[in-house]
This record gives C-alpha cells, structure tokens and sequence, in this order.
C-alpha cells in the first residue's frame, strides 16, 4: 500500500492523502462538488448532533426554507449581493421555457428567510424569533479541496430577530460560545475569538465574530461564526413590530453558522503522519477489536472472547467494532485504524488471553499496555475521557507555542515565510495597512481577539502609527 505523504514533506498532499485513506469522501463528477462517504457522514452526524442539541437547548427551532431564491430578494440588500455575486449559481430555464425571474441556488439563506419573517412577525409578542436550519447552500469556488472549501456544502444557518440592540449583541456572542464550546468540549479543538476587521466581516453585517483554529501546518482556520447584523435587513425586507407602546419599531438581527468545513478543521488540526485523530466524543468508531489467531482452536477460543467484550462494550455506551475480517492480517488492520483515528484498539491474542489479558493500545499516544479481561470496559470507558482531554492539552500546547507577539515588521515577513502560526501585532485599525500586509504578506487579520480588547499599546505594525488594537494575523485557508 502506498504510503502518506508526511506533513513536512507537503502537508496539502497529505490532507488529500488522508481523505481519501480513510475513506472520508470521494470526488465526484461535478468538479469542486465531494461525496461524503459513510464514515466522512458518521463523522459530520456526530458534529452535527452535539451542535444541535446546544442550539435546542437555547430555546431555538429548527425549520427549513426552499434551496431557490427570487432574483428581486437577493437584489434588495447591496451589499450582501456584492459579497456573493462572483459565486452565484443561476437558474434561468425551466425545460425549454426561459423564466419570468431567475432563481438563485442559495449562497446562505438571509434574503428568502427574512422576506418570510416580514410576514410573521406582527409584535413584539412575536420576538424574539429564533430559528435554525440545517441545509446545503452552494458558492461557486474556483478553487476547492474536500471539507475545506466546496462548492456545495452542508451547514447549518441560525437567523433570530430581537427587539433590542442589546438582546441581539447579547445573541451573537452566546451562539459565538456556543461554538466555543462545541470546538473544546466535543472537537478538542482550542479556538481564538473575537471580532472580525471591516474588510472580513460577513456582506450585509454590523460586524461579524469568529472563533479562530490553529492547523498543523501553521494556518488559521475558522470554526463557527455569528454575525450581528443591525437593522439593515430588517429595513431592506419589510421586518416591524408593535412594541408596548403601540409604536412601529424596526428589529436587531443575528445569523450563525457552522458547516461542513469543520470536518477538514478537524483533520488540520489533529490529524498527523499515521493518518485521522478522532476526539472520542465524535469518533464514529471510538474502539475496534482486533482478533489475533494462526490455528482454528485458536480462532474459536479468541472469536469467543472477542464478542463477550464487544456485548460488554456496548452495554458501557461505547461503539465499538469488532473487526472480524479473516482475509485482512492484524498488521493490515492495526494501520488500517490508526489511520481512520479511532481512538481506541484492543488486540486480542491467545498468549495474553493465556494469561487473562489484552492489550489496549491509544490512537492519540500510540501507548500500548496490557490490561486484565475483567477490566476492559472500565479501562475504555476512562481512555474516553482521558484522550479527550489529552488531545484537547495537546492541541492548545501546539497554539500557544505557535503564538508570535511581534513588534517589528520584518520580523512579521519572517515568521509568516518561514514557520507560521498565529501573529500578536499591533493596528491602527486603517484598512490600508491590513490590504498591503495581506499583499505583502499573503496574512490577514483573523480576528481582533476579546482577549486582548482595550489593551492596545505600542505601535501600528506596518505604518507605525499609534496602535489602536491588537490584531491576530495569519495566512488562512
Ligand atoms: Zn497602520
């Protein structure tokens, strides 16, 4: 079989590498357009699930919106068309006859979502309005890698309207935790957030929010996003209320989402030479049994405790799989796991069971060790909790380590070329000197962190001018 490409040697090769080894998705006949293969949809099943029962549990419903949108709708808002125009898909005929007005296959779902919501909401009694869907949306990219940047792709897309200006800043920065917490607690995966600059905000937004991940090869990459976006659709869509007074108000808008690209954030982030990393809470597979035999009583007697412990394993709540294959080696398949990440394998053999044992060996360590038969459930059940958190440790050692506070310019130029990550640079908040770093530099500003707001000092990396924030820089995908 032929061998993945290492991470040093050319860390794009390996991303592709590892999709298509563990059989993640497949190329299809629509160029930038993937197929998400069984265990690629496990995988996303399992994001999506944790997500969704964050957004239910914040009061939110879940409704679905038609995948067409009026030419007129998508007109309204500039700006928002501006943003989007480049990657619109266009519906012009239906059979021979040419349409009336031409349908827009969705980029995202705020123009035919909001011209709905002018007709529901009547009063204040009707807000605040708190609605998701999980759907697909299209943008024409030119260039596209699987998970990470595709022309069609799965997300889901959170639109609230609220009477407040307040209410709704509160919205978009619970949803941002939401995320937050969805990336540490389920993903392992430690993000930065803040605010995006003007130039990378959402098209149509007061300002947009972002949680910022660190990939192994040193670029940022974006995992959930919420958007305050004022009045502006609200106006633009015909959206009033009554409120107490009998007056005629315009609402506060929020939208957020989080789409298929986490699955590629994922692999970035964990993933290494010997293939996937799987945080055990979305791992599809979070143990495999591997059976070890040469003869036939062998076989049976292994074949036998082999699936007393996989009925063990599932009354403990793990998935498991015991992979029985007889035309595989246990080399074969030992590979063959490690590189779908799955964070647990247990090798059963004669000799250990001679001796009442197994041997349990963990994805995110590659430590093996030989545990008692009585004790496997419990051992696994601990390794859950336990590789969670180490992968979580790890990932965060990696981003802090690849943290640069950077006062000089030059040496901004150098880290970007030479060993990239996340830059801590001073900015004076023009959109001129953000355009030539990024032109100069190919970086940009990720975000401007919260952590870090109200404690600018110093100076303007690239003008010199006095800093009035600090700003997190890197190239992204
Ligand atoms: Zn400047």
């Amino acid at each position: 079989m032929a061998k993945i490409t290492p991470q040093k040697e050319d860390f794009s090769k390996w991303y592709l590498d590892i999709i298509a080894r563990a059989d993640l998705a497949d190329y299809s006949a629509v160029k930038g357009c993937m197929i998400i293969k069984p265990y690629g949809f496990a995988l996303w099943e399992n994001i999506q699930r944790a997500l969704d029962d964050r957004i239910k549990a914040k009061g939110v419903k879940n409704a679905y919106f038609p995948l067409f949108i009026p030419e007129s709708f998508i007109k309204k808002e500039e700006e928002h068309v501006d943003g989007f125009a480049p990657e619109l898909v266009t519906i012009t005929h239906v059979g021979e006859k040419e349409l009336g007005e031409k349908l827009y296959v969705r980029p995202t779902s705020e123009t035919i979502m909001y011209d709905a919501y002018s007709n529901w909401i009547k009063s204040y009694r009707d807000l605040p309005l708190l609605v998701n869907q999980w759907a697909n949306v299209v943008r024409w990219e030119k260039r596209t890698r699987p998970f990470l940047r595709t022309t069609e792709f799965l997300w889901q897309e959170g639109h609230t309207v609220h009477a407040t200006e307040a209410e709704a800043d509160e919205w978009t920065i619970s949803c941002l935790e939401m995320y937050q917490d969805l990336d540490k607690e389920d993903l392992a995966i430690p993000v930065i957030t803040g605010t995006k600059s003007e130039a990378e905000k959402f098209p149509g937004a007061k300002y947009t929010t972002t949680t910022e991940a660190l990939a192994k090869d040193g670029k940022a990459i974006q995992a959930g996003t919420s958007h305050q976006l004022g009045q502006g659709f609200a106006k633009t869509f015909g959206i009033e209320f009554t409120d107490e007074n009998e007056k005629q108000q315009l609402p506060w808008q929020t939208s957020w989402g989080l789409s298929t690209r986490i699955v590629g954030t994922l692999i970035v982030v964990h993933g290494d030479d010997g293939g996937l990393k799987i945080p055990p809470k979305i791992a599809p597979i979070q143990a495999v049994i591997v059976p070890i035999f040469r003869t036939p009583e062998e076989e049976e007697l292994v074949r036998k405790e082999c699936l007393k412990m996989e009925a063990e394993l599932k009354e403990a709540g793990i998935r498991v799989e015991l992979d029985d294959r007889t035309e595989k080696t246990p080399g074969f398949k030992f590979n063959e796991w490690e590189l779908k990440g799955v964070p647990v394998r247990i090798e059963v053999g004669p000799r250990d069971l001679a001796k009442d044992e197994v041997v349990v060996a963990r994805r995110d360590t590659g430590e093996k060790k030989s545990i008692l038969l009585g004790k496997v459930a419990s051992t696994v059940t601990f390794l859950m909790l336990d590789i969670q958190k180490n992968m979580y440790e790890k990932a965060l050692e990696f981003q802090q380590k690849n943290t640069h506070e950077v006062f000089d310019y030059e040496k901004f130029k150098k880290i970007i070329k030479e060993n990239p990550g996340f830059i801590k640079a001073g900015w004076c908040g023009d959109g001129d000197c953000e355009a030539k770093i990024q032109a100069e530099t190919k970086a940009t500003i990720r975000c401007l962190p919260f952590a870090y707001a109200g404690q600018a000092k110093g100076e303007c990396i690239y003008c010199k001018k006095d800093a009035t924030q600090i700003g997190l820089f890197a190239k992204a995908y």
